[in-house]
């Protein structure tokens, strides 16, 4: 009996016999399996051979094939992804899914094989007599070439495989199966890097000398400290082990120079896996990972599930990114996934982070992580002086207050640049009517439409949804007014403050995708732009040299978020985009507006930096029982129709109380804090436990009678482990 997993959205796996005349040592857990599901032939991943099954014999279907001579996965690797589907509750079919290449869930064979013609013997023995056009095309394509393979036969049109196979049955040509290599990137020269400072040493030397053990570290450092060149130093004596290194970074598009620096330092192929890829593209990288002709793997969140030969260490640059948690379907984090596959490899494993995570932080305050610090930068610049310009105070015009607006004008006559960061694209977050209150909403969402001036559009950036901007106010015709600041409204302010000064402005407005970020940032790079403008995007892991002043211009949208994780979010990118300044020789200047510059978050992030801030965050966390000192899941319900979503959270409520296992507390149900998003009401279960055990043993017993509910069938729900966001 097969116990196959497979690509549906039960949370089961399927029971099939073995397809007939197969050796049963070819059984191996992990290889693909060609099954009948309903009326198709579904791929699915051969879980374990079990003797006996549930299902009647009468009803048991046979696997029609098995489709690899090996699995695709290493075991260590097959495991984590059963873990994985196991910890946070997710179908195995679809944990799979999300685990192998699209090729290979489509059956694409996993050895690297093409398949190519050349002319056999008799083609020159006795030419072919009579033959079509597209025969003649086909043979005049084979005479100008050693051997052609399906991309060439392709491009000569429509019938031309059938030409092929024409010319190949009379005996003109032969097909023959051709190893492609894995990467085409030729391998640069070897660079060599700068003499490390002490602190730089004590790490990698900390990091080598767990070599074969599981180890993990926390590589704290300030940014620009260095960490990146911590990483390559480790990765160098891995390789000099000849063993492989498994980098996780949160979005290579938007981090262009990173892997640069690993490939100008390396002359060895890197197989970089992100969402850019094209299919065939993504299933050579992965091959090349899990033949080991690349030495090097980066890619983003998906790459943890990327099958090794040999590997040595695994990093996880910017540990405390958002992007590592899977936030829609298979909601795992490839973080703390990191931690438990280089447990079960034992090899070292190093998260780095300038702002690590609260949770990452208590793990190592608690002695589970290796601290290793780097508390200074690397270079001359010292680090960027914070203050705070308190709004009550200053009039701020088109959100820019006068002694922001001084500053800037200072730096940019000593000859620096300005970054300014508003976590906000757009012209304006709403349309209001001075006359009776009215401001722009969303039909489908409880939340205001966003001006775009450029585009002339309303934008709701919670659903997409689009909409010509109205002159005047539809209940009493006023005129409109776009009230607040979007970097779009900034970039015009700036044109007014500044006339002439190049601004080069970085959201998703304007640059998507890798040549247009690449271009944006090379008009920074090259000094022609004077000021930035933008959101998050700008920071993430870029280095700006000559940016000698960075002004914050809204602190106050993250102080009082919903979300228990705001405060930590808000200092995060603070602390991230104060590291964008005085990076080479010039010294940085950060100015943070708000409107409480009292709020103690602020204050404690003035006074002691990150490390201070995250010591009262966690105090705070510790106090209101908040992860890392409880251990949560939610889960989460949507329907157009309101009660819909409640009654279902209700009966899973009712359920949760009934359980033999317990421990757990019960938050909720309660709607959403957005409570209407695209038209469908949302609401949620919080359910806490103080130990990750308990919280399991809870959800392992609950799942199957979720998923039993009648209730269920008229929502859509999911349940998140370990969620993100519980707003
Ligand atoms: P981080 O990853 O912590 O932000 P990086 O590794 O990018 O820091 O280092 C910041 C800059 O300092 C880079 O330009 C890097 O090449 C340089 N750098 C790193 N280590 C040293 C060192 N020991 N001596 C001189 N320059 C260094
Ligand atoms: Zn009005
Ligand atoms: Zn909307």
């Amino acid at each position: 009996m097969l116990r196959v997993a497979i690509d549906t959205p039960l949370r089961r796996l399927f029971d099939y016999r073995p397809p007939a005349d197969i050796d049963p040592a070819s059984l191996v857990p992990g290889k693909r399996v060609l099954v009948p599901f309903g009326r198709r032939q579904l791929v699915g991943v051969l879980i374990e051979s079990a003797s006996h099954s549930d299902v009647p014999a009468a009803k048991l279907k046979t696997a029609l094939a098995i489709i690899d001579r090996e699995p695709p996965l290493d075991a260590v690797t097959f495991d984590l992804v059963r873990f994985a589907a196991d910890y946070y509750q997710h179908p195995p079919g679809e944990a799979f899914a999300a685990a192998l290449p699209a090729l290979l869930r489509a059956g694409r064979p996993l050895e690297a094989i093409e398949t190519r013609w050349r002319l056999a013997a008799l083609a020159e023995s006795s030419p072919p007599g009579r033959l079509g056009p597209k025969q003649k095309a086909v043979l005049a394509a084979l005479q100008g070439n050693e051997s052609i393979g399906l991309d060439t036969l392709d491009a000569l049109g429509g019938s031309a495989r059938e030409a092929m196979r024409s010319l190949v049955a009379r005996g003109y040509v032969e097909s023959f199966e051709l190893a492609t290599p894995a990467l085409t990137r030729a391998p640069a020269e070897a660079g060599t890097g700068p003499v490390l400072n002490a602190d730089q040493e004590r790490a990698v030397a900390a990091i080598t000398a767990a070599a074969g053990t599981f180890a993990p570290f926390l590589l704290h450092g300030v940014t620009g400290s260095g960490k990146t060149e911590v990483y390559l130093r480790v990765i160098e004596s891995v390789l000099a082990r000849g063993e492989q290194a498994l980098v996780l970074v949160p979005e290579i598009a938007l981090t262009p120079q990173a892997l640069e620096r690993f490939s100008a330092r390396f002359a060895v192929p890197l197989a970089v896996l992100h969402s850019g890829l094209s299919d065939s593209e993504r299933l050579a990288c992965w091959r090349a990972a899990r033949s080991g002709d690349a030495p090097i793997v980066i890619g983003t969140r998906s790459a943890i599930f990327v099958p090794l030969t040999r590997p040595g260490v695994i990093v996880v640059d910017e540990e405390h990114d958002g992007s590592y948690k899977q936030q829609e379907g298979f909601r795992y984090s490839a973080r703390d996934l990191a931690l438990y596959r280089a447990k079960a490899l034992s090899i070292p494993v190093v998260l780095g982070s300038a702002t690590p995570a609260l949770e990452t932080l208590n793990n190592a305050l608690a002695g589970r992580y290796r601290m290793l610090s780097l508390p200074t930068r690397t270079g001359s610049a010292g680090a960027p002086r914070l203050a705070l310009v308190d709004l009550r105070m200053h009039e701020a015009r088109h959100g820019i207050a006068t002694p922001c607006v001084l500053s800037i004008e200072r730096h940019l006559g000593a000859g620096g640049q300005v970054l300014l960061y508003l976590n906000r694209r757009g012209f304006a977050p709403a349309l209001f009517c001075p006359g009776c209150g009215w401001a722009a909403p969303c039909s489908a969402c409880d939340a205001r439409m966003t001006v775009h001036l450029k585009s002339h559009r309303l934008i709701c950036h919670h659903c997409g949804a689009e909409a010509p901007v109205p002159y005047a106010c539809p209940r009493c015709a006023t005129e409109l007014k776009p009230v607040g600041q979007g970097t779009e409204r900034i970039e015009d302010a700036l044109d007014e403050f500044f006339p002439g000064v190049p601004v080069v402005r970085i959201d998703r407005d304007t640059v998507n995708g890798r040549g247009e970020i690449e271009a944006a940032l090379a008009r920074v790079h090259g000094g022609e732009a004077r000021i930035l403008v933008g959101t998050q995007m700008l920071t993430k892991g870029h280095d700006f040299p000559d940016v000698s002043l960075v002004v914050v211009l809204n602190a106050d949208q993250g102080l009082f978020g919903t979300d228990f994780r705001a405060s930590e979010r808000l200092a995060q990118s603070i602390v991230q985009v104060a590291g964008r300044a005085g990076r080479a020789s010039r010294p940085g200047e950060v100015l943070i507006q708000t409107a409480c510059p009292e709020h103690p978050l602020l204050v404690r992030l003035l006074a002691g930096g990150y490390e201070a801030f995250a010591q009262g965050a966690l105090e705070e966390r510790a106090e209101a029982r908040w992860p890392p000192f409880s251990h949560l899941a939610v889960l989460r319900a949507e329907s157009a129709d309101r009660a819909a979503a409640m009654s279902f959270l209700n009966a899973a409520r009712g359920l949760a109380l009934g359980l033999e296992s317990r421990g757990v507390e019960l938050l909720g149900p309660a709607p959403a804090a957005m409570e209407r998003r695209a038209g469908r009401h949302r609401a949620q279960l919080l359910i806490e436990a103080g130990r990750r055990g308990t919280l399991k043993r809870v959800l392992d017993e609950l799942m199957p009678l979720i998923e039993a509910l009648p209730a269920g069938r008229r929502v859509r729900w999911s349940i998140d482990v370990d969620p993100l966001d519980v707003g």
